[in-house]
Formats: structure tokens, sequence, C-alpha cells
């Protein structure tokens, strides 16, 4: 509403090439085939890039949450963005979120490392679980962040030197 009044305030023009540009935007909007980031075509930046490691791969829950990791710049991996956590009081469940997609890249057999870096909240632990048990005949290590990251803290709302740390000193996932 308070954008609403101020574009009202603007010149007719400035306000319908403001329109233009967000429908542009928001009809433009594409996710990258691979690690579901925001992407402006069919691959993203981080995954097309050769210098990143492709064997090591950050799952995380949102695009925020892949845009706090790249501003800590301790990361050289790619991601999984899963668009979501399992949250039954929200009606979210496994099939809702990029879960499947994360194992058949892994089924590939590309990936050394699976680093599931989700918010240490309930819904974040059993996510967590969830996906280390669809992993767990693959013969790849799954890590998780080293506990900096204080507990019920949204990930992306975490200091970039805590957070890191946390990717740095990441520790084998124990159930
Ligand atoms: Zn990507």
């Amino acid at each position: 509403m308070r954008l609403v009044l101020h574009l009202l305030k603007r010149e007719p023009q400035d306000v319908l090439l403001f329109a233009q540009v967000m429908k542009e935007l928001v009809e433009n909007v594409r996710y990258c085939r691979t690690c579901h980031n925001l992407s402006d075509e069919e691959e993203c930046a981080i995954c097309k890039n050769p210098k990143r490691d492709h064997a090591t791969v950050c799952v995380v829950e949102s695009i925020q949450d892949v845009m706090a990791i790249e501003a800590t710049q301790q990361y050289n991996g790619v991601y999984h963005v899963l668009g979501g956590i399992i949250s039954p009081m929200d009606g979210i469940g496994p099939q809702d979120l990029e879960i499947q997609s994360l194992v058949e890249r892994a089924n590939k057999g590309d990936i050394e490392e699976i680093i599931l870096a989700l918010s240490p909240t309930m819904e974040g632990d059993t996510t967590c679980f969830y996906i280390y048990r669809k992993l767990a005949d693959m013969d790849l290590k799954v890590t998780t962040l080293a506990r900096g990251v204080a507990q019920n803290d949204q990930l992306h709302y975490t200091d970039e030197i805590t957070l890191g740390r946390s990717i740095v000193d990441r520790r084998p996932f124990s159930a």
C-alpha cells in the first residue's frame, strides 16, 4: 500500500515504466533446472561456473539462504534449493519440496559430499533426517553445519562470519 501511495506521487510515465519492469521481472523469473536457484537461464551462474566444486552440494531451504552463504565467501561448492522444509503443521510434506530431484542428482554418482544446511529448528532437523535416510545407501558423505548457528535461528539471519565458520567447520551428520 505504501508503495502504491508513493507511486501515485510520481509522474504517470514513471509509474508505467515501473509497472512494465515489474511485469517483465515476474514473467521472466526462472529457476535453475539443476539446483532450483533463481536464474535467468536454464542453469544458474553457480551451476555453470567450472571453477565451483560440483562434487559438493549444499542443501538449503530457500534462495535467501543461497545468497547468505554466498555472502560469506567461504563456500565454493554448488547448491540444491529445497523450496521449503517439511512442516506437517503447514501441510508441507517431502513431495512438496525438491527432495526427489536431490536424490536423483545424488544417484548420478558425481557427488562426493552433501551438506545439510537447514535452519536448526524442529522442522529443519526433521527435513535433514528425512534426506539423510534417503541418501543413506549412497556412497557419499553427508555433513551438516557446525553449531555456530544458534538454535531456532533462520539461516539467512545468521551473521556472515558465524555462518561462514559453520560451513568451514562442518561435521558429519549424525541422526
Ligand atoms: Zn543452479
